[in-house]
C-alpha cells in the first residue's frame, strides 16, 4: 500500500500540473478534474500557496450572493531549472523558471577535447547554483549523438568527434541535484510538446543540425526504442549503394538532406559555400544554383517525410535550422514532391511546420526534462 507521504505527494503533483495546465483554473474546477474531494484540494492549494508555489487572484462574484472564486496560478519563480545544451558548434547552461523562461544564460565555446569542455561546462552549472534565488529542482542535459541510457555515456558524438566520453559523471561531480539527460532530437521534441498550447499527441520532429535526427511523440509520450535511440532517421537508408555515411552505412538519408548534403552538393557546383543558410540567402537573392540546391534538397528531405508519414501516421512533421530558416522557399517544393510520392490518404490532415523555438529547442527541452519530472513524478515538495 503506498504510504501517506507518497498519496500526499502524488495529490500534490496532480494539482499543481493541473494548475500548470489550465492558468487561472478554480479550487471547483480542479475538483472536477480529478477525483480529490473538495476539502483535500482546499487543504493542498493552501499549503502549496504558503509554500510560495501558487498564487491566487480573487475574481469577481458570479453571483450577488455567491463567494468570490479564486484564480489558481502556478508561481513561476518559485522553482528553477538548469538547463544545458551540448552542440557541435558550442554549449549553453542556462537557469530557467518554471514557465521555461531563461533567467541566467552562460555560453561555453566547442572543444573537440572532451574534458576540457565538460570541466567548462560544469563551472557553468557551479556558477548558476551560486546565482539562484530559489531551489533548483535538477539539471536537463541535451547531448549530440548516442547516449548509455543508464550512464549518460556520450558512446559516439560524431560531429564533437567524441567517443565514450563519461559526459554526464563529468558534469554531476560534486553536484547534489538530480541529473537527466536524453539526445538533442528527443529533447527538441520534448520542447515542442511541453511549452505548445494546444498540444499535439502525434508527431515528429525532425532536427537539421550537423545531420539528421528526430523525436518521436506518440500518444502524448516521447517515444524512445528498447535502448533509447529511437528515431534516428537520418540513417535510413534512401539509395542502395549510395553515399557513405559517417555512421559507417551507404546511402543514409542525412547524406542527401542535412546541411553537410547541402553544402557539399554547392561546391560541387562551383560553390563557394560554408553552411546551409549561407546558401539559404543566395538562393533568396536570386542565385541559381543555389535554387537549385534547395529543389534538391528539398527532394531529398521530401523522400525522407514519405517515409516517415507511412511508418509513423503523423498530425505533423516540425522541422527546424536551415529547412526552417528558408520554410518560405522549402515547404511548396516539399509538399510537391511529396504529393508526388505518397497517396493522397497518407497525408490528409498532415502538417509540415516549422519550430517555434528554431535553435533554442534542444536547450528548451533540456529545461522541459526537468519540468516534466517535477510535474508528473516528484511531487511538488519532494
Ligand atoms: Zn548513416
Amino acid at each position: 500500500m503506498p504510504s501517506k507521504a507518497f498519496l500526499r505527494q502524488a495529490n500534490e503533483s496532480l494539482v499543481m500540473n493541473l494548475i500548470r495546465e489550465n492558468p487561472g483554473i478554480s479550487r471547483l474546477e480542479i475538483a472536477n478534474h480529478s477525483k480529490l474531494s473538495p476539502t483535500a484540494i482546499t487543504m493542498i492549494t493552501a499549503r502549496l500557496v504558503r509554500g510560495g508555489l501558487l498564487r491566487e487572484e480573487k475574481l469577481p462574484p458570479t453571483t450577488q450572493l455567491g463567494r468570490r472564486p479564486t484564480a489558481l496560478y502556478v508561481e513561476a519563480k518559485s522553482r528553477l531549472a538548469i538547463g544545458v545544451e551540448i552542440n557541435p558548434f558550442d554549449a549553453q547552461v542556462v537557469l530557467a523558471e518554471l514557465n521555461g523562461r531563461t533567467v541566467e544564460e552562460i555560453d561555453v565555446p566547442a572543444n573537440t577535447d572532451a574534458d576540457a569542455m565538460l570541466a567548462e561546462i560544469h563551472g557553468a552549472i557551479l556558477q548558476l547554483i551560486e546565482k539562484s534565488h530559489a531551489p533548483i529542482l535538477g539539471v536537463g542535459v541535451s547531448v549530440p549523438g548516442i547516449l548509455e541510457p543508464s550512464t549518460g555515456k556520450v558512446i559516439a558524438a560524431t560531429n564533437l568527434h567524441w567517443r565514450n566520453i563519461e559526459a554526464i559523471a563529468a558534469l554531476r561531480r560534486g553536484i547534489d541535484l538530480p541529473f537527466y539527460y536524453d539526445n538533442n532530437s528527443n529533447l527538441s521534441a520534448l520542447a515542442e510538446w511541453w511549452f505548445a498550447a494546444p498540444r499535439l499527441s502525434n508527431f515528429v520532429f525532425v532536427t537539421f543540425r550537423g545531420g539528421i535526427g528526430a523525436g518521436v511523440i506518440a500518444g502524448g509520450h516521447l517515444q524512445e526504442g528498447a535502448s533509447r535511440r529511437m528515431g534516428e532517421f537520418g540513417h535510413m537508408t534512401v539509395e542502395i549503394d549510395g553515399r557513405q555515411c559517417l555512421c559507417g552505412s551507404q546511402g543514409c538519408w542525412e547524406e542527401y538532406a542535412s546541411d553537410r548534403a547541402m553544402v557539399r552538393a554547392y561546391n560541387e557546383l562551383g560553390g563557394p559555400a560554408d553552411n546551409a543558410p549561407e546558401i539559404v540567402r543566395l538562393a533568396r537573392q536570386g542565385d541559381a544554383t543555389a535554387l537549385r540546391v534547395i529543389e534538391q534538397t528539398a527532394d531529398s528531405i521530401a523522400l525522407g517525410f514519405g517515409n516517415i508519414v507511412v511508418a509513423l501516421n503523423p498530425e505533423a512533421i516540425i522541422v527546424d535550422d536551415f529547412v526552417a530558416a528558408g520554410w518560405d522557399l522549402f515547404e511548396p517544393l516539399i509538399w510537391k514532391n511529396l504529393r508526388g510520392r505518397r497517396q493522397e490518404l497518407w497525408l490528409a490532415g498532415l502538417r509540415l511546420v516549422p519550430s517555434e523555438h528554431a535553435s533554442d529547442s534542444s536547450r528548451l527541452g533540456a529545461v522541459a526534462l526537468v519540468l516534466s519530472k517535477y510535474f508528473r513524478e516528484s511531487g511538488p515538495l519532494g
